[in-house]
């Protein structure tokens, strides 16, 4: 891994990134806001639901490092009122999860979050999953234009997507897989190369979340026909255009 490589400054207090860390256990809090500091980001923290969601209405955090154990509501309905809020619909989301969370249950968390690290983690590896978060957010608004199959269209400058005229509401990394998706139309992508360019971790992830995420996708963009989104088997999945 390579150490010490993050993101450009982008939008920074002092020159640093802002993450709210959400976790009741005041330990594990202190701590990981301790390494997050040391790790050169800004950091807040919050003990509950309601407390987070005030300091990320009004100091807009880059990040939210989010535990979905918390005692007032779980991170889900957390998240589901950050993406209410003004300013909270694309903020990224990294969820830490217990490891007897079921993969049901992950599943559901994942929606509309970008990533999640699972408890006890190691802190050199959520501090590569939270730069390449920032990362992949930042590398989407550097480029401009639209891109289209059949009648799904994103329009990659502003942050759009359409199917049939209706607006759909992706989280970003959910928006960065569909442009993916639609930038190699028509080629098979197998599940390590999306991990590899979507994700873009320094090093091996879990091929699971890819296909989590397509899931997502499935159920939010492609739900009608014609359908565009396929598996290949033994392989992984392809963005086809539709024969005439
Ligand atoms: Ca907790």
């Amino acid at each position: 891994m390579r150490g010490g490589n993050h993101g450009g400054a982008g939008r920074s207090r002092a020159g640093a990134d802002l993450l709210l860390v959400v976790e009741d256990e005041p330990t594990v809090r202190e701590l990981l806001s301790a390494s997050l500091r040391f790790s050169g980001f800004a950091v807040e923290s919050a003990a509950t639901g309601d407390e987070a969601l005030a300091i990320a209405g009004r100091d807009r955090p880059d990040l939210v490092v989010l535990d979905v154990m918390l005692p007032d509501m779980d991170g889900f309905e957390v998240l589901r009122r950050l993406r209410e809020q003004r300013g909270g619909a694309a903020v990224p989301v990294l969820f830490l999860t217990a490891r007897d969370d079921t993969a049901d249950k992950l599943n559901g968390f994942l929606v509309g979050g970008d990533d999640y690290v699972t408890k006890p983690f190691q802190l050199d590896e959520l501090i590569a999953r939270i730069r390449a978060i920032l990362r992949r957010v930042r590398g989407e608004s550097a480029a401009e234009g639209t891109l289209s199959v059949a009648d799904l269209e994103i329009d990659v400058t502003a942050h759009l997507v359409t199917r049939a005229g209706r607006t759909i509401d992706l989280s970003p990394t959910e928006f960065k897989l569909l442009r993916y998706l639609l930038e190699h139309v028509d080629q098979a992508l197998d599940k390590s190369r999306i991990l590899n360019d979507v994700w873009r971790y320094d090093f091996g992830g879990d091929a699971g979340i890819v296909e989590s995420y397509i899931s997502c996708l499935r159920r939010k963009v492609d739900h009608v026909e014609p359908k565009l989104i396929h598996t290949v088997r033994g392989i992984g999945y392809v963005l086809r255009r539709p024969r005439p």
